[in-house]
């Protein structure tokens, strides 16, 4: 039996490390709405748009054909600090599940920073030295993401400058002090450094902040100061892109024991983890060549694909960035602060946006008590402390085992794993405590906030 080789740890050799990441777009045939410039309402440039980012994440932005894009070397030999990352075969979850499914799950926590953020954050910030930058500023609502970029702005002796959800500032100052240690800088968002920040406060005094905001200031601040950029963690093509490297290992490891999966799941905030661990066997779909289900998992607190809509909207509160044709919940929709965790945008990658439009994958949202349910069943059984965000996949895993339990179908499973939770132990005390609420926005609410809605 072929089966019995298969290791409980899939590890690829470092030499057998993707050397390119792979992009999605040139296999859809159709292609993400582009950006639009605010102002004119026209397509944005590569000139436009390098103005606010790199010249180089620019470019490849805006590429929708390019199918490859080499990995220059000096990241390559980032990533081998903590890449091939392992497929794990999650034996003891389904034992206690009692499931025939099989079930594996490709773990992105193994680095400091303890997540997938660390992919695009190496990509981000080398081509931002590339161009002779000084520096780079950026957002973060749970944390990760500005974790990650502080190690690789570290790793290669560039200023980083993190505008902070207040709530999580608040909430998780061991975040904050591990980018500070990094050598970040990091502010609680909104703030009075900036216009739109200020703005903000004016109008929401105790309002706990929220990305949308955050990144409005972030952009703010580089576009307002020589030699810096503004680089995001999420959403855009460009990170992606970095973050195919996920899917493109997880389909060499699952061909290396010739595993089939049946369902891959993945939770989404603004998309990056999704689109990456699934951008390869989406193209293999785009192309006819195999078919998958393909399910997005997000909170109902916070619910862009399952209820929002398709439409061109501001990816940020202040109106600056470019405008995004993208499932969204309107730029002005702020979950609510009993919302732990990520995964907290209100929008989704225009990508992804596209591809659940054409009706490519699918999507479904959970309530916060059923996540920590299953994070709580994954870290007694597997060991791992998931991140709350990774334990959306987690639920949506485990109840697609558990509908095998019901027919027997021993369907293959293949979720993301994609962060450790350790910073996350509020939330987890909430839960342990019996205190952790769900909450539903009602559609007056949404309807509030898509109101706002760009006419375009
Ligand atoms: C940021 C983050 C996410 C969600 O972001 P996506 O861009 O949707 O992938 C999920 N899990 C972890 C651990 C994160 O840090």
């Amino acid at each position: 039996m072929a089966n019995e080789k298969i290791p409980y740890k899939i590890y690829l050799e470092e030499t057998q490390m993707p050397k390119a990441w792979y992009n999605l777009r040139a296999d859809m045939r159709n292609k993400p709405a582009p950006l639009l410039n605010p102002q004119t309402l026209e397509p944005m440039s590569v000139d436009e748009l390098s103005a606010v980012f790199c010249k180089e994440l620019a470019i490849q932005e805006l590429d929708d054909t390019t199918p490859f894009v080499d990995i220059p070397d000096e990241i390559l030999s980032f990533y081998k600090m903590y890449r091939p990352s392992p497929l794990v075969r999650a034996y003891c979850l389904e034992e206690k599940l009692k499931t025939p499914a099989k079930v594996y799950y490709k773990f992105e926590g193994n680095n400091t920073s303890g997540s997938h953020k660390l992919n695009s954050a190496i990509a981000q910030a080398y081509y931002a030295k590339k161009q002779g930058l000084v520096g780079v500023t950026t957002e973060t609502g749970a944390g990760q993401w500005g974790t990650a970029l502080s190690m690789a702005c570290a790793y290669l002796g560039l200023d980083c400058k993190v505008y902070m959800v207040k709530v999580s500032y608040e909430q998780k100052p061991f975040r904050r002090e591990l980018m500070r240690t990094y050598g970040a800088s990091v502010t609680p968002s909104p703030s009075a450094e900036t216009q739109c920040g200020r703005k903000i406060l004016a109008a929401h005094p105790e309002t706990g902040g929220s990305l949308g905001c955050a990144i409005s200031e972030a952009v703010e601040k580089a576009v307002g100061t020589p030699g810096y950029r503004y680089v995001l963690g999420s959403v855009l093509n460009q990170v992606l892109l970095h973050q195919s490297i996920i899917g493109l290992e997880t389909k060499a490891a699952l061909d290396k024991y010739e595993i089939v999966p049946d369902i891959i799941i993945g939770c989404a905030g603004g998309g990056s983890n999704l689109g990456g661990l699934i951008a390869p066997f989406m193209g293999q779909k785009l192309r006819g060549e195999a078919d998958y289900r393909i399910i997005a998992v997000e909170p109902v607190s916070c619910p862009s694909l399952t209820r929002g809509v398709y439409a061109y909207d501001f990816c940020d509160t202040g109106m600056i960035c470019p405008l995004s044709k993208m499932y969204t919940l309107g730029s002005g929709f702020i979950p609510a602060p009993n919302h732990a965790g990520g995964l907290r945008y209100h929008g989704m990658s225009t990508t992804l946006s596209q591809l659940y439009h054409d009706g490519l994958m699918e999507a479904r949202s959970v309530e916060q008590t059923k996540v920590f349910e299953a994070a709580e069943l994954f870290a007694r059984t597997e060991g791992i402390l998931p991140a709350p965000e990774s334990s959306h996949a987690i639920r949506a895993a485990i109840d697609e085992a558990e509908n095998c339990s019901l027919t027997g179908e021993e369907k293959t499973i293949v979720f993301g794993l994609t962060g450790t939770g350790y910073f996350d132990m509020t939330a987890y005390e909430k839960y342990n405590d019996g205190k952790m609420s769900d909450y539903v926005p009602t559609d007056e609410e949404i309807g509030e906030s898509l109101a706002n809605l760009p006419k375009v």
